[in-house]
């Protein structure tokens, strides 16, 4: 089993903690659907700054990053749909796939999401070289697709989801409250549309 090299969070108390560079062993395959990542770029979100203020809860001496893609490196034996070289992106909100919510395409409300699995926050995620996902908890990329720019998948996801609930109509006016990445995103995102005029607000 070799080693990498691996971000990993420490808790103090309840006030947060910090990241630690250490030499982790790598995963391994272990369950038939797993899948083993060779990260290729993994964003740094609002949530990692919280864990580390203490401001969200996080497992301690985990490896934290939650926006990552990357290379498939092996899988698991009942994987038949993915193969070594491929290139994809993780949904880092493990679901079941299997309880009557997820049957029913809402898998938002899968009961297993509250029992914290989430990757980069609950269990190993991505601010280091490997890490192993459940193939159900992956898309396939395109395989021309820039990787730097994969690992804006989660944030873009829920910038489509807001301007989904927003339902902008051409006669709107929006405003932003925000700048920053997810702002920009989401601005991104809602100019997409015809609308009547877009603000964005940020202090200066
Ligand atoms: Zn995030
Ligand atoms: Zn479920």
């Amino acid at each position: 089993m070799g080693k990498m090299l691996a971000a990993v969070f420490h808790k103090k108390g309840e006030n947060g903690g910090e990241i630690i560079l250490e030499q982790v062993d790598i995963p391994e395959i272990k369950q038939s659907d797993d899948v083993l990542i060779e990260i290729k770029a993994c964003g740094i979100c609002g949530t990692d700054l919280k864990i580390m203020e203490g401001a969200h809860p996080a497992n301690d001496n985990v490896i934290l990053g939650h926006e990552f893609c990357g290379i498939v490196e092996n899988i698991g034996e009942d994987v038949k749909d993915l193969r070594k070289g491929d290139k994809v992106v993780i949904d880092p909100n493990l679901k079941c796939g299997i309880c009557p919510a997820c049957r029913c395409g809402y898998d938002n409300q899968c009961e297993f999401l509250a029992t914290g699995q989430t990757f980069g926050i609950y269990q190993n995620g991505g601010f280091t070289k490997y890490c192993v996902v459940p193939r159900r908890a992956l898309y396939q990329l395109p395989i021309d697709m820039d990787l730097t720019k994969a690992a804006l998948i989660e944030p873009l996801s829920c910038a489509v989801h807001c301007n989904n609930i927003a339902d902008v109509k051409e006669c709107d006016n929006v405003v932003i409250l925000g700048a920053g990445p997810m702002g920009l995103i989401i601005e991104s995102v809602i100019r997409k549309h015809p609308i009547n005029q877009l603000f964005v607000v940020e202090p200066m």
